[in-house]
């Protein structure tokens, strides 16, 4: 299960006046779903999220204000991030990515959004917000760049 201050990874109090109501409520209900979702795995798929090495619980990435966005590598600029929509999983052997991807209608009817797993090797990014292509799993740079080849992707988390 995570948490609201895993998801804020202390940025609520380093960047406080950057914390609108509006990303307030975007977070509760991302940390919300995402805890369903992994009731779910739990539950139905014996899976566990684990804990990863720097954040020492299972949130890889939260809250993103939009000066962090725009240091990690490989992130869309306009990530739903920033806004408290979205959290990347620790997910070192992909295994929340595999399930994730052979129970779509989960994420369906839980209102969640995933991101290709080839774009997350080593997390599994999960988000409340449709994105623009409309598709339950999706590439994040075809809004951005719908012409250009992927960029070199990293695991990195942060
Ligand atoms: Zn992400």
């Amino acid at each position: 299960m995570i948490t609201l201050e895993h998801y804020w990874m202390g940025r609520d109090v380093e960047y406080r006046d950057e914390l609108t109501d509006e990303i307030e409520r975007n977070a509760r209900l991302t940390v919300e779903r995402v805890n369903l979702l992994l009731r779910h795995i739990a539950a139905y798929g014996g899976l566990r999220a684990e804990h990863g090495p720097t954040t020492g619980n299972p949130v890889a990435s939260g809250w993103r204000p939009a000066e962090i966005n725009a240091r990690v590598p490989a992130a869309v600029p306009d990530s739903p991030h920033i806004i408290g929509a979205a959290c990347d999983l620790y997910d070192p052997r992909n295994a929340l990515d595999d399930w994730c991807m052979s129970h779509l209608d989960v994420l369906e009817r839980l209102g969640l959004w995933l991101e290709h797993p080839s774009y997350t090797n080593g997390w599994c990014h999960l988000q409340i917000v449709a994105p623009p292509c409309g598709n339950r799993v999706f590439d994040p740079w075809q809004a951005v760049r719908p012409h250009a080849t992927k960029p070199e992707y990293r695991a990195t988390g942060e």
